[in-house]
């Protein structure tokens, strides 16, 4: 009998539309003549005011590739999956990429139905979306990173007020350029590189905007080079890839935009620096609990020859065209391959629980 995949996709985030990408590409990968004797696929639509959806909506989604449109405010209690037989689904492949579906959210629920699932459980999945849970870890396990500081919401808009001290000390203690960046968002949302202190002022209370915690860091000159990771307790690193672009930081627009950026697979660095980034991916992995799948990103300072973790993405892109399974492809795992193995591993870690 064929195993019932519950693809979980959309989510409350501003990666939605990333988010119905993805699972078309995995919904795709599932049906090829390999994977369609393994599983059948039961798609499961979160809708952007966080409602669930299954069956004909849900299909009608991964589909046309398109949003479902909503028009009333959902009320909390709606966000409780209710209309959805749970019961129907043997393994679930959340591919939510950001807030309320990276973070642990999902994956709490996920572990409390006791139904076993794809990637990082709610431990790392909160660590990887935390940038400064995340770079303790990090700095824990030895990995050198930018000099950072953390924020506080209430440190801008204190009373007294000490938000002038606090961007002096920001200034002295990290300089210019310095990027501002909520603790818990991805694809670049509300991050600035800021140059002046005025700069530094507006990014804070936009970064505040988004999250309570936010992190400034020192900002360097450096290459983007990303890593994938497959497995659970012995996880493997993919060939290292490289991010190319033309303005001023990987921000949302270049993110998004067709053409804005180019993906080269393998990056062109000698084989001591992939090594050493493959080591350090794989120690980044473990560092914050993740499981399944994880791309990390770094960053090559080339003139000192210094590697730098940037972050790790619990659920990262996962489109055709996505970094992640095109390292895996380039290392030897097709797209298929790919997503038949990270279901495997979920059930290898459901059985090791009990
Ligand atoms: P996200 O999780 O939203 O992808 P990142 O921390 O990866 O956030 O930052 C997004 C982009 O901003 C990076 O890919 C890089 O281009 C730029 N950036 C972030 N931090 C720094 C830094 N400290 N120095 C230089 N560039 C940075
Ligand atoms: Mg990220
Ligand atoms: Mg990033």
């Amino acid at each position: 009998t064929k195993l019932r995949v519950g693809l979980l996709f959309g989510g409350c985030s501003g990666e939605h539309e990333v988010s119905i990408s993805s699972a078309r590409a995995i919904a795709k990968a599932l049906t090829t003549d390999e994977n369609a004797n393994r599983y059948q696929v039961l798609p499961v639509y979160i809708q952007k005011d966080g409602v669930w959806k299954d069956r004909e909506i849900a299909q009608q989604v991964l589909e046309s590739g398109k949003p479902l449109l909503i028009s009333d405010e959902a009320r909390p209690g709606d966000r409780i999956p209710q209309t959805i037989n749970l019961s129907e689904i043997d393994v679930w492949f959340p591919i939510l990429h950001g807030p309320n579906g990276e973070d642990g959210t999902i994956q709490g629920l996920l572990t409390l139905i006791q139904v076993p699932f794809v990637g990082s459980g709610v431990l790392g999945s909160a660590m990887g979306m935390d940038k400064i849970a995340m770079k303790m870890a990090f700095s824990q396990a030895g990995l050198p990173q930018v000099k950072y500081q953390l924020v506080m919401r209430s440190q801008i808009y204190s009373n007294p007020c000490i938000f002038p001290k606090l961007c002096d000390q920001l200034e002295a203690e990290l300089g210019y350029p310095c990027f501002v960046k909520p603790a818990n968002l991805g694809s670049s949302v509300g991050i600035s590189k800021v140059r002046n202190r005025q700069e530094l002022e507006t990014a804070l209370d936009n970064a505040a905007s988004y999250d309570r915690r936010i992190i400034v860091e020192a900002g360097v000159v450096a290459r983007e080079l990303e890593c994938a990771v497959l497995g659970t307790d012995y996880p493997k690193a993919s060939v290292v890839g490289e991010i190319t672009f033309n303005s001023d930081f990987y921000d949302y627009e270049t993110k998004y935009t067709e053409g804005k950026a180019d993906l080269f697979i393998p990056a062109k660095v000698s084989d001591e620096i992939t090594q050493k980034i493959q080591e350090m991916a794989i120690q980044a992995f473990l560092a914050i609990d993740a499981s399944g799948l994880g791309r990390v990103d770094f960053f090559y300072v080339e003139e000192t020859g210094e590697i730098l973790i940037n972050e790790i993405n619990t659920l990262p892109g996962f489109t055709a065209t996505s970094m992640y399974p095109q390292l895996w492809a380039t290392t030897g795992v097709p797209f298929p391959e790919l997503v038949h193995q990270l279901i495997q591993f979920a059930l290898e870690r459901d059985s090791e629980k009990k």
